[in-house]
């Protein structure tokens, strides 16, 4: 039986918190009175994850677990997640409880109510996260919604849930270092949000370190803007114009029987090519990009071992 609502949990060496989550999530998933599946998505953990994970299997069946061979990071694993999931509805969720279980049937709720494909959980307090992690999250919603990512909420992570329409119109993206929150806006949707107060990690600690904040920002820009190879572009348009007007400034000056001397041809012939050059790099570096990202269509993740499809690793014959 298809279930009616899937939820992807992505985690990573996750041995702290992970048997307070389950906790926590169980009930409120068995209280929600539908047919459901957990989809645990171990992103190559290197601790006690896996462990604790197939102990969990053994008592709770709607559980399933996908572990990744390799740590592929947060945004791979949730696309494993959505990947796998077979539910009507998919939500995903992070471990570490900073995202409320109990939010998960008002979404629903709403996204039935109101029709909506995507409903979003929206930050309606984030006092619990740092100072840092509150001034990083901040500058980037706002360069992202800069320069073209306007279909991005504010405050909206990757705690959602989606139809099964969304899942399969993400899943069918060529697109692979694809950052979810900004994607999916431009499939556009019917979108609803539900408040909801982001709580402290309850145990464990950040899988977010600078490092891999950084490439969230990359992969954010270059996934979704050509901003930056626009520059040049911009550059070369703006020295372009440089130029002519100082080719008019001098030519007028000539006319008007007052010559500049010498310089001004050399800068006006520098200025003009170097401008020109940056302009047509501009253009280049506009296709590169472009091939650049639909050509590198390399998996961001690969499968080591599915619950649904095998005995557990423990169990296989060796
Ligand atoms: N995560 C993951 N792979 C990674 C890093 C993180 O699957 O490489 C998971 C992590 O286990 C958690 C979620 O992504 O369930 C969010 O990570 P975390 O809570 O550490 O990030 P923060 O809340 O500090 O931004
Ligand atoms: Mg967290």
């Amino acid at each position: 039986m298809t279930p009616h609502i899937s939820v992807v949990v992505p985690m990573y060496n996750e041995q702290d918190v992970l048997p307070l989550f389950v906790q926590r999530l169980r009930p409120v998933l068995d209280g929600l009175g539908v047919a459901y599946e957990v989809v645990a998505v171990d992103d190559g953990s290197a601790d006690q994850t896996p462990v604790l994970l197939q102990r969990f299997l053994r008592e709770w069946p709607q559980l399933r677990v996908v572990r990744l061979r390799a740590n592929s990071g947060h945004q791979a694993a949730i696309s494993a997640g959505l990947s796998n999931a077979r539910g009507d509805w998919i939500a995903t969720i992070d471990a570490d409880l900073q995202d409320p279980p109990e939010v998960l049937g008002e979404m629903l709720t709403v996204g039935e109510a109101q029709q909506a494909d995507v409903v979003y959980g929206v930050r309606t307090d984030r006092s619990t996260d740092s100072a840092f992690k509150r001034s990083t999250a901040r500058g980037f919603y706002t360069l992202m919604r800069a320069i073209g990512g306007s279909g991005l909420r504010m405050d909206a992570g990757d705690f959602r849930l989606m139809s099964r329409a969304t899942v399969d119109a993400v899943n069918a993206l060529p697109e692979h270092h694809r950052v979810l929150r900004l994607v999916i806006p431009t499939l556009g949707f019917p979108e609803a949000e539900v408040g909801y107060r982001r709580d402290h990690r309850a145990a464990g600690t950040s899988k977010y370190p600078l490092h891999k904040m950084l490439k969230l920002t990359l992969d954010s820009v270059t996934g979704f803007s050509l901003a930056p190879l626009r520059l040049a572009t911009w550059f070369g348009m703006g020295g372009f114009v440089l130029a002519a007007a100082l080719l008019a400034y001098a030519v007028i000056s000539k006319i008007a029987g007052n010559p500049i001397s010498g310089w001004t041809s050399t800068v006006v012939i520098v200025a003009g090519f170097a401008a020109l050059q940056l302009l047509c790099l501009g253009i280049l570096g506009e296709y590169v990009g472009r091939i650049y990202a639909t050509q590198q269509a390399r998996p961001t993740y690969y499968v080591a071992y599915d619950s649904l499809l095998a005995a557990p690793p423990e169990r296989r014959p060796v």
